[in-house]
């Protein structure tokens, strides 16, 4: 029986984990934590009478408590954003295995998660779609032989847009993601490829190689999640539906695999295309890897400006395109420090937040 604590129980991967949970046998539901979504809470308290259940709000600390204090084998991280980050060092460090759905964990502090797990003895195992291929294609393969990676990209709401029409668009049509159900925040930043830019960080960490060696195609069918490119130039890809079910059980189950009859993709009749993405038309990939090229606190500055860029706009106080501008300055005014502590890395983290709601002021 695996012992499992969900992390953001009410969002997206919550749910799917839940799911699964709800669906197959050998899983226990140890801990439930939703940030303010009481009533789904509860409800599921009903439902899994066995399981600590914390509403965390903004109490981090007792959120941290909560995870230390209870007996679970892994840690579910569904939480958006930096603040998934101190919860995925409290597993860790209380014995518990971490199946990663937070990008910014790796993104803010992926030298010093990693060093965090190795000294537990625990595992890092990711749950974004296109890292859980990756995962899964690297698997005992000597990384001698690993040329590059290849992260795909949906190209998200304005993938046909031309790029000078992107400061015109809406809230309401960057929520509009083509093939993945997935919370607002991720969604707009698929529309701007900011997920992606994170992905590469996330990749660069995970998988211990220069970003360099890290590649993005646009793939807008969204079955192929990731390819690997070995030296003697084979590509290997995993393809599957766009399904976040799978990269879950994938890390609850590993390093077994169960049999899932039900979302199984048939390629007959499939055409699959790839394409560069635009650096114009997608500024927060090119972004991403001048965070990595900063190094230090580089990448903590790009998210958290754009943490704070997406939900200004998601409020309606800038436009689309704004979010890459502000990004942008911020990455250029910065002077990135060493972040090898996790104190580093949160005051780089508020400072900036800071610094940038100036600059949103300064704007709207
Ligand atoms: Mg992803």
């Amino acid at each position: 029986m695996k012992r499992i604590i969900i992390l953001g129980c009410t969002g997206s991967i919550g749910r799917s984990t839940l799911d699964i949970i709800r669906s197959e046998p050998g899983y226990k539901v140890a801990g439930l934590t939703a940030h303010t979504s009481s009533k789904a809470l509860y409800a599921l308290g009903r439902e899994f009478p066995d399981a600590a259940l914390l509403l965390s709000g903004d109490d981090e600390k007792l959120l941290l408590e909560m995870i230390r204090q209870t007996d679970a084998d892994i840690v579910v991280n569904g939480i958006t954003g930096a603040a998934g980050l101190l919860p995925s060092v409290a597993a860790l460090e209380s014995g518990k295995d971490l199946a990663l759905a937070n990008k910014e964990t790796m993104v803010l502090a992926g030298p010093l998660v990693n060093r965090i797990a190795t000294l537990n003895g625990k595992r890092i195992l990711p749950v974004d779609s296109e890292h859980s291929a990756l995962f899964m294609l690297l698997a005992g393969r000597d990384p001698e032989t690993v040329e590059e990676l290849i992260l795909t990209a949906s190209g998200g709401a304005f993938r046909d847009l031309p790029a000078d029409r992107l400061s015109l668009v809406t809230k309401e049509e960057a929520l509009k993601h083509p093939n993945w159900s997935m919370g607002p925040k991720i969604t707009i930043d698929s529309a701007t490829m900011a997920n992606k830019g994170l992905e590469v960080i996330e990749a660069c960490r995970l998988f211990d190689l220069p970003q360099e060696r890290i590649k993005v195609l646009i793939h807008p069918q969204s079955y192929v999640h990731s390819l690997i490119r070995t030296t003697d130039q084979a590509l290997y890809a995993q393809l599957s539906l766009p399904d976040m079910k799978l990269p879950i059980r994938n890390a609850l189950t590993w390093p077994d695999m169960r049999p899932e009859p039900s979302c199984r993709l048939e390629l007959a009749g499939k055409a699959l295309t790839f394409t560069e993405p635009d650096p114009l038309k997608y500024p927060m990939l090119p972004l991403a890897r001048k965070a990595m090229a900063l190094g230090g606190t580089g990448p903590v500055v790009y998210n958290a400006a754009n943490e704070v860029a997406v939900d200004s706009f998601i409020k309606g106080h800038i436009r689309f395109t704004d979010i890459a501008r502000i990004v942008s300055e911020r990455l250029y005014k910065c002077r990135p420090s060493s972040c090898d502590t996790l104190e580093e890395v949160l005051a780089t983290d508020g400072t900036c937040r800071t610094e940038t709601l100036e600059t949103i002021r300064r704007l709207s």
